[in-house]
């Protein structure tokens, strides 16, 4: 049995249609050294072999491998809010967005249902994405202030942007299963990137990304470190590699609307970064 390529963006009325921004795990032919499984389940199987983050990447947008989350991305892209009514929703996994030998990896949770789920790009074209890009840029570490659309041009410098889960959930809330599904992909861009420092975004996102590294090998305390904005968790993996997770406030429009985190902690938690990271000071 042969599987077919999953759908790329997802029309109006519902039928697939052409225009992905990324390259086919499947029809390319070129991600993984294994062969792609017939079970659309194993494809995250397929993540530790591939050799680069562009294979990586391609493999990610093809995955199906969890039945609730399938079936809600690409229901979200039939269905669409009114006020993208004429646009074609990715409605696929989301690969990670930047530098692929980035110094610092901002991790979120999951990707929004009609923010990164409709243009196909890590925090872009919601209003998370616009605090956060606008504070990257602020740090020097983003092209431009904005994010609206997978083809605006903005590029990153020395940032990843990645999540535990690469499709979007129901009330923004993966299962405990999916986000064990996911892992495979995180850890093998943790791998293939090798960020100096990884910013959790949230609790959700610090309580994920604690569990995935734990499941990959990674040497996480007992008890696990609670999540609080500017926590500082030094991790080795048993292969030897380290890095360093950064805890932040999750940069959501309540945080924001609400003073939880204010654009100040959000430049002083990204100048820690990279700071961390060994990038050079902006200010200095
Ligand atoms: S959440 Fe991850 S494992 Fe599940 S379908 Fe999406 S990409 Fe695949």
């Amino acid at each position: 049995m042969t599987r077919s390529a999953g759908p790329e963006r997802v029309a109006r009325d519902g039928a697939a249609s052409g225009g992905a921004a990324s390259g086919s795990a499947v029809s390319d032919g070129a991600v993984s050294d294994g062969a792609v499984p017939d079970d659309v389940a194993d494809l995250p199987s397929l993540a530790p072999g591939c050799s680069s983050v562009a294979a990586l990447d391609a493999l990610v947008v093809d995955c199906r491998a969890c039945p609730r989350l399938v079936a809600w991305r690409e229901e979200v892209g039939r269905t669409r809010r009114a006020a993208f009514r004429d646009q074609e929703y990715w409605a696929r996994p989301l690969p990670g967005f930047g530098d692929p030998e980035a110094a610092i990896q901002v991790v979120g949770l999951a990707p929004s249902a009609h923010g990164s789920n409709r243009t196909g790009r890590m925090f872009t074209g919601d209003r998370s994405g616009d605090v956060l890009f606008a504070a990257l840029h602020r740090a020097g570490l983003a092209s431009r202030p904005t994010a609206t659309s997978a083809d605006d041009g903005l590029r990153l410098n020395g940032v990843r942007l990645t999540a535990p889960v690469r499709c979007a959930p129901p009330a923004d809330r993966p299962t405990p299963a999916e986000r064990r599904r996911c892992g495979p992909y995180l850890a093998r861009e943790l791998e293939l990137v090798g960020p100096r420092v990884v910013l959790v975004l949230g609790g959700f996102g610090w309580r994920a990304m604690l569990a995935t590294l734990v499941e990959q090998g990674w040497d996480v305390p007992r008890p696990r470190p609670r999540f609080r904005h500017g926590a500082e968790l030094p991790l080795v993996h048993a292969d030897g590699r380290a890095t360093t997770l950064l805890g932040c406030y999750h940069v959501s429009p309540r945080n924001v609307s609400t003073g939880v985190l204010t654009p100040a902690m959000l430049d002083a938690v990204l100048h820690r970064a990279r700071t961390l990271a060994g990038l050079a000071a902006l200010d200095s």
